[in-house]
């Protein structure tokens, strides 16, 4: 399911840069601000993928489903300042706080968040603080809050995500 595209810039305030040892996934909206943007996905990979920008995550969850593996699993992305050096980000193509998340992106997210389980054993749970361990919305990080952070915001179902059986 997951695409991979090759080496997108990285966070390296650490030695190692790496995330491997974290519990913590940050889910992001990509947020172009052009709602409905048909190429909302590509266009913030191509954004990722300039190291001029700064910016990254560690997967990124297009309208279909596809998953783009940017940093992938074991190099931090540039996604929450401090945070970027103890969490994980996931992207989900959303160009506004009011376009919709897609049945395909449903499925696509709760696939990745059980292989962040499985890998690293993070709890599958949505916790509201950035010093727990689980699943986490950026607005909901102090990080989010103190830069006025929206996503990924009112679209986004955690009973959806967290439920049985459906996706
Ligand atoms: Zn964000």
């Amino acid at each position: 399911m997951a695409v991979a595209l090759g080496l997108f810039p990285r966070y390296c305030a650490s030695s190692s840069g790496s995330v491997a040892d974290n519990d913590l996934v940050l889910i992001h909206g990509s947020r172009s601000g052009n709602f409905g943007n048909p190429t909302e996905g590509i266009g913030t990979v191509r954004y990722c993928w300039n190291p001029v920008n700064q910016a990254s995550y560690n997967h990124l969850i297009d309208y279909n489903g596809t998953v783009y593996e940017l940093t992938g699993y074991r190099a931090a992305s540039w996604h929450a300042a401090y945070l970027n050096a103890r969490a994980w980000a996931i992207c989900l193509a959303q160009p506004t706080v009011n376009d919709a998340i897609t049945d395909a992106q449903y499925s696509a997210l709760r696939w990745m968040m059980q292989e962040y389980h499985d890998r690293f054993g993070v709890p599958l749970v949505h916790i509201k603080s950035e010093n727990g361990r689980g699943f986490i919305e950026h607005r909901e990080t102090a990080q989010g809050m103190g830069h006025g952070k929206s996503d990924v915001g009112y679209r986004l179902d955690w009973d959806r995500l967290l439920g049985p059986g459906n996706g």
